[in-house]
């Protein structure tokens, strides 16, 4: 491809997989280089450190977390600092008092991974936990468990009920880890977790920060407590610029931004249906800014590479490592096995216009065409 049109391309590049990566923010942006500047100037150092430099960074530190704090509704003591989202589930899973494990069925994998031998608490076929199913797994547990169920889906956007969940384990003597990675900034956390997981690229933060956030210190023994930092709850040197950038970030979201997203959403849908698509998990709450797709007899990696040739960025939900693409585990947990091969995540954020959409309809509608002539030359 020539230059110029590689320059037109990259203009015309439509960013949807804002669940994978959110662009960061600008604010964000600034706040990450100027802490950077600090740090090359020798003006901050060390948050540890007793030296003024180090004095100054702590002071940085400790204000970062206070605005954190403020803006996700949560006491600022309660947050630890981590490298994000994965780091603060295995921490929360490894530091939480000794029991069984029960984990919903469509945890992200950093859950799954975490919690090797755990019992998964099945859904329906919207994505929705069954309370009763979890008060049977927790009776039949055979002590307190801890329990992680995230608060919303990442591939499909489903919200769990929460209050029913926090209920729920709370009578069976359990606590509760509440994986609000792709909720914190768009929702209200969840009142009832006893742990809370979020991560600062997921709401146009930096990647590689996030934190745990613990409603009862007492009850967490850190399984690595390194050089005492975070209380002595999570060892390391904080990640200053990347806390920064966080806080930046939650400050520069406008109060009800994810839902002003919803009118896009009917629209997105609305012509995916009218074109011969299907919306995964349609009945359930769900997030304004997700939307699972499904295109009936057309593989997802397919879909994915023409959006792609397309300038359109959306995702499968799940890519291992080596970049190949594996059906989707939480369509496959949902019973939806034929879904999990032909779907889509399509995610928007607060840069995504009604364009945006429009340039997704109009390279997504020749793959249904398509679609359908599979279909009819099959039947
Ligand atoms: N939990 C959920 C629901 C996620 O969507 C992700 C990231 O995709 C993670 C956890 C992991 O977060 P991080 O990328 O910050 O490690």
């Amino acid at each position: 491809m020539c230059k110029t049109a590689r320059k037109i391309m990259a203009r015309t590049r439509v960013y949807l997989d804002w669940a994978a990566t959110a662009p960061m923010h600008p604010q964000a942006a600034a706040a990450v280089a100027e802490a950077c500047a600090r740090l090359a100037a020798g003006d901050w150092a060390n948050p540890s450190s007793v030296h003024a430099p180090g004095r100054a960074a702590r002071r940085a530190l400790e204000e970062a977390r206070a605005r954190i704090a403020a803006r996700l509704g949560v006491p600022t003591g309660s947050i630890l600092f981590t490298s994000g989202g994965t780091e603060a589930i295995a921490l929360g899973l490894a530091g939480a008092p000794p029991g069984p494990r029960l984990v919903g069925a469509t945890e992200h994998p950093a859950v799954r991974a975490a919690a090797p031998g755990a019992r998964p608490v099945p859904v329906d076929s919207a994505g929705r936990i069954d309370p009763d199913a979890l008060a049977a797994l927790l009776a039949a547990a055979g002590g307190p468990a801890l329990v992680a169920i995230q608060h919303a889906n990442n591939e499909t956007g489903v919200i769990q009920d929460a209050a029913t969940i926090a209920e729920v384990v709370h009578a069976a003597g359990g606590l509760w880890l509440a994986d609000c990675v792709q909720t914190a900034g768009k929702l209200p956390l969840p009142e009832g977790a006893d742990m809370i997981v979020v991560s600062a690229h997921k709401l146009g933060g930096p990647p590689g920060v996030g934190a745990l956030i613990l409603r009862e210190r007492a009850r967490f023994s850190p399984p690595q407590p390194g050089g005492g930092q975070e209380g002595g709850l999570r060892g390391g040197t904080e990640n200053l610029p990347g806390i920064l950038g966080f806080a930046a970030a939650l400050e520069a979201l406008e109060e009800g931004w994810a839902e002003r997203l919803r009118p896009l959403q009917r629209l997105l849908e609305d012509a995916v249906c009218a074109a011969g698509g299907e919306v995964n998990a349609a009945s359930a709450p769900r997030l304004a800014t997700v939307s699972s797709i499904r295109l009936a007899g057309l593989a997802a990696a397919t879909q994915l590479m023409a959006l792609d040739l397309a300038g359109v960025a959306v995702s499968q939900g799940s890519a291992c490592s080596s970049g190949t693409l594996r059906p989707s585990e939480t369509l496959l947990a949902m019973g939806l096995a034929a879904a999990a091969s032909e779907s889509l995540r399509v995610s928007t954020g607060w840069g995504t216009s009604e364009a945006d959409i429009a340039r997704f309809l109009d390279a997504w509608r020749p793959l249904a065409a398509r679609a359908r002539r599979v279909g009819r030359r099959a039947a």
